[in-house]
C-alpha cells in the first residue's frame, strides 16, 4: 500500500503537470469509486481546474477551484498514471484535459471522494501529526511514544499515533534505529527514542527523495517513482543478508503485520 513518500511523490510530479489545466472530461467506470450520484460528480469536476494538489497522510486532496476537494486514498492495489496513452489495466476513473489524461486505476478499495473543504478537514481530523512535520519535536515525539503500550510495529502504523507511515515504512524505520520492531514503545530509553525519531526523518526523506518504492511510473519516461523499491533494507527481504551484518533478513507476524527486521542489528 502506497505510504507517506509514494503519494508525496504523486503530489510533487502531479502538481507540476496538472495544475490550472481545464477538465474537459471525467469518466466514471466504477460508481463505488465515488461518494456521490455521478452526475453530481461530473457536475462538480467538469470545466473545473485543480489550483492546488496536498498530502494528509496517505491521502491526497486535489483543490478544485470551486473549492471542493476530491480526497483520494489508494488503499491496496491502487495507483495513479499521467499520460495520453491509457495504461493496460482498467482505470476506475479517468480525468480529462485538453492534451492528457489522468487514471486512477486499482481502486478497489480505494476511492475518490468529493467533498466541501469543511468536510475534508472533519474526516481527517482524528489523523495523528505528520512525521516530518517540524511542529512535531523530540520532546513531543518522545512524549507520543511513551504514552504507547503496543509493539513499535503496530504504534508506528496506527494512524492516529502518526500518520503516514505503513508496513513498509516501520521496518525501515526501525532497521535504521537498530530497534527490534516487537519492542514495546513506552519501553525505549532516551537514547532510543532520538534514535527512531532519526530513523523516521532519514528513512522517509530518503524515500521522498527517491520516489518511494511504487514499482509502476507515473508518466512515460518518469524515472523517479519507484527508485526507493532497490533501497529498502529490510522489507520483503526475507532470507536475503543484511546490508549491514549479511545475517538473513527475518520475517515475522507482529499482530497480524508482516514485519522483516535483522536478528543481529535490531535490539
Ligand atoms: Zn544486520
Amino acid at each position: 500500500m502506497p505510504e507517506l513518500p509514494e503519494m508525496e511523490n504523486y503530489r510533487q510530479l502531479l502538481s507540476q503537470r496538472i495544475l490550472h489545466k481545464r477538465i474537459d472530461e471525467v469518466e466514471i467506470n466504477r460508481e463505488k469509486s465515488i461518494n456521490v450520484p455521478v452526475a453530481d460528480f461530473l457536475e462538480a469536476v467538469r470545466g473545473h481546474s485543480f489550483i492546488a494538489i496536498e498530502r494528509r497522510a496517505k491521502h491526497l486532496l486535489f483543490g478544485l477551484d470551486s473549492g471542493n476537494v476530491l480526497l483520494l486514498h489508494l488503499m491496496l492495489g491502487g495507483s495513479v498514471f499521467y499520460g495520453d496513452n491509457p495504461p493496460d489495466r482498467t482505470a476506475q476513473i479517468v480525468i480529462h484535459f485538453r492534451d492528457s489524461q489522468l487514471y486512477f486505476i486499482g481502486l478497489r478499495l480505494g476511492y475518490l471522494h468529493l467533498h466541501s473543504r469543511p468536510e475534508v478537514e472533519r474526516l481527517l481530523a482524528k489523523l495523528g501529526p505528520e512525521p516530518l512535520a517540524p511542529s512535531l519535536s523530540l520532546p513531543q515525539f518522545h512524549q507520543l511514544l511513551r504514552r504507547r503500550s503496543t509493539t513499535l510495529k503496530v504504534t508506528l502504523v496506527d494512524q492516529s499515533f502518526l500518520s503516514g507511515i505503513g508496513n513498509c515504512y516501520s521496518d525501515e524505520i526501525c532497521f535504521m534505529a537498530g530497534l527490534l520492531p516487537t519492542r514495546r514503545s513506552g519501553s525505549l530509553a532516551e537514547g532510543e527514542v532520538e534514535r527512531l525519531y532519526q530513523a523516521m526523518h532519514s528513512v522517509l526523506n530518503e524515500a521522498v527523495r527517491y520516489g518511494g518504492y511504487m514499482d509502476t511510473p507515473l508518466f512515460p519516461g518518469d524515472t523517479l517513482t519507484g527508485g526507493f523499491d532497490e533501497r529498502c533494507r529490510v522489507y520483503d527481504r526475507e532470507g536475503e543478508p543484511c546490508v549491514q551484518c549479511g545475517t538473513p533478513i527475518t520475517k515475522q507476524m507482529v499482530s497480524s503485520k508482516k514485519c522483516f527486521y535483522c536478528t543481529h542489528c535490531q535490539k
